[in-house]
């Protein structure tokens, strides 16, 4: 085994390590997760909303109540003055008061049932919501438990390669491993080419005959490019 398809084994392990990261980058259980998140918090908000809209209602029926409970004071007040009243304009002029208090009176009651209708029709809708928010936290459970398991799956793959390709780097020569190292970055990661019939498994073009002779006359061990790519090349 020359020196180059040792670094060849090497190249065929890094190039098997670059997958596998991509794929942990891009794995659609990780979209899944993040679109099972979303909508735990779009249903997390509708119910956040119910309530606060709810609780809203619930002051606002409040105070009706009170404003309710001193138009009530002040009729049987106005009321009291009236028995005692001889003059009757003075009599009239109380009783127009009592009928403008009698009406504020009804607005707030109609309004004090617009707030419960309201509220009625809120508090209907609640077990539908939580019903939503439980769908959509089990959704995520889900998708983690699924994320966590193809991650840990893929984690121990990675684990292995390296591990294999840390005894695969021991058995390169140290020279050729350091070009290799520093040809990566420039080559996509993959620095070392197989020669297949007259094609490069880096660029995937055709060597011309002359290029082909050339490369096959070249020493063994001679480390030889590709003239297309620059890629190292292995017979
Ligand atoms: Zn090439």
């Amino acid at each position: 085994v020359s020196e180059l398809d040792t670094l060849y084994e090497l190249q065929v392990l890094d190039s098997t390590l670059d997958q596998l990261d991509y794929r942990r980058s891009h794995l659609a259980e990780r979209e899944a997760l993040a679109a099972a998140r979303r909508s735990l918090a779009a249903a997390r908000d509708s119910l956040e909303a119910n309530r606060t809209r709810q609780s809203e209602l619930d002051a606002a029926y409040e105070a009706s109540e009170r404003s309710a409970q001193e138009l009530d004071a002040k009729r049987k007040r106005l009321e009291a003055q009236l028995r005692t009243i001889v003059v009757t304009r003075q009599a009239e002029a109380l009783q127009r008061e009592i009928a403008t208090v009698r009406a504020e009176h009804e607005h707030l009651d109609d309004r004090g049932l617009e707030l419960i209708e309201e509220s009625e029709a809120l508090q209907a809708g609640v077990a539908a919501l939580e019903h939503e928010m439980a769908e959509q936290e089990r959704a995520v459970r889900e998708a983690t438990a699924a994320y966590t398991a193809v991650v840990a799956e893929l984690d121990e793959e990675i684990a292995r390669v390296k591990t294999e390709r840390g005894e695969q780097a021991a058995r390169v020569d140290p020279t050729l491993l350091a070009t290799y190292e520093q040809m990566r970055p420039r080559f996509q990661g993959v620095a070392v080419a197989k020669l297949n019939g007259a094609r490069c498994s880096g660029c995937h073009l055709d060597l011309s005959r002359v290029e082909l002779e050339a490369v096959w006359a070249a020493a063994p061990g001679t480390v030889v490019e590709c003239p297309q790519c620059a890629r190292m090349l292995v017979k």
